[in-house]
């Protein structure tokens, strides 16, 4: 239960010849059509349109009907070359197509390198709910080539730090590859990116070998999360996901910091500072309660992630105990 993962830099003419081979179909988005034209053979390319629009029962639908038309059996290999929409789709489509297919993922931002395209994790959205219709159906193989990020616009760019910078305080191998270089990270040097895409890709994989259903360890990926799903949804989506996760790194930082590690909280805090993100008014009641309202908790308590690499732990907060750490982290900047 594993999918082969392939890094470098520059693998142009291997997803080009995986993309024109007479048992593919590909599926992209209108933004990485139009910039690698040439990697696509568009009689056997479904372009979808670019955005989270596009994780939708519609354009589901839209998918299996296009590969119907193009004669897709059940021995057909999809192939999703594009960002984390293009892979949750192109994924819930392959697990569901004559009741599952082989699929090949070729993701092309950053976050879909780091994250989304390890783990077999594949949704759709059903209207304003994220991720509700989906399956556990891992891909066959992920090529991860990081000569793509270098068309990435910066927002989409922050996006994947985002989750980079969450990922160096669970994992010392991230943390060592990054530590003092987060100022090379983000002028996008090559070195710096492609050791922390490998070592972020390793760690994920890891992580969800050990608990590929989400009930133990894997719950360590939401650092930062629960601070940064509130703040996503009461802003109303205005910054990247990455950006919000950033912001949430440090709100959760100074919510638990009585428990937290003291270097690991002027570490982290010094790291979401290098990454200049505005950080948006919100009313501490209206994110607290979006907090209570996140899936992942079941009691009256919400549920926050305490960084510490490998032993990071789930702690619990009360709707109160959020509220005044908020205000109180208002107050101190
Ligand atoms: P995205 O797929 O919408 O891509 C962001 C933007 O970048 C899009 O406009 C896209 O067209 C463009 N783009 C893609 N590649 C490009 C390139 N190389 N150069 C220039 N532009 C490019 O967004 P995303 O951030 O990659 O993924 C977000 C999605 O991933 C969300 O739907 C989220 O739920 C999902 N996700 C899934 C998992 C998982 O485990 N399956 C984990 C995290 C996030
Ligand atoms: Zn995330």
């Amino acid at each position: 239960m594993e999918s082969k993962v392939i890094t470098g830099f520059d693998m142009t003419e291997r997803i080009r010849d995986l993309c024109s081979r007479a048992d593919a179909f590909v599926v992209t988005d209108a933004n990485v059509a139009l910039s690698y034209a040439s990697l696509f053979d568009m009689n056997r390319t479904h372009v979808v349109p670019a955005g989270e629009d596009s994780k939708s029962l519609a354009v589901y639908e839209q998918v299996a009907h296009a590969m119907l038309g193009a004669g897709c059996n059940r021995m057909s290999t999809l192939v999703a070359v594009g960002g984390g929409v293009v892979g949750d789709l192109t994924g819930f489509v392959a697990a569901t197509y004559m009741r599952g297919i082989r699929w090949i993922n070729v993701p092309t931002t950053l976050l879909a390198q780091v994250d989304s395209s390890v783990g077999g994790k594949t949704a759709v959205d059903l209207g304003d709910f994220k991720n509700i219709l989906g399956a556990f159906h891992l891909p066959k193989e992920v090529l991860v080539s990081t000569h793509f990020l270098y068309t990435l616009p910066e927002r989409e760019w922050l996006c994947g730090v985002g989750e980079i910078v969450k990922t160096m305080f669970l994992s010392r191998r991230v943390h060592d590859a990054l530590s003092g270089r987060l100022d090379r990270l983000l002028s996008r040097d090559e070195s710096v990116l492609s050791e922390c895409v490998r070592e972020c890709i390793e760690y994920k994989k890891h992580i969800v070998e050990q608990d590929f259903y989400e009930h133990g360890p894997r719950k360590a990926l939401n650092l930062g999360h629960t601070i940064g799903h509130a703040l996503e949804k009461t802003d109303k989506h205005r910054l990247s996901h990455g950006e919000y996760v950033l912001i949430g790194l440090e709100v959760e930082a100074y919510l638990l910091r009585d428990m937290l590690d003291e270097d690991i909280y002027d570490e982290m805090t010094e790291c979401v500072s290098a990454c200049n993100v505005t950080v948006p008014d919100f009313s501490c009641e209206e994110v607290a309660s979006a907090c209570l309202k996140d899936k992942k908790n079941t009691g009256g308590d919400v549920s926050f992630m305490l960084a510490d690499y490998e032993e990071t732990r789930e702690v619990k907060l009360s709707l109160e105990e959020i509220v005044r750490g908020l205000m109180l982290w208002k107050l101190s900047r």
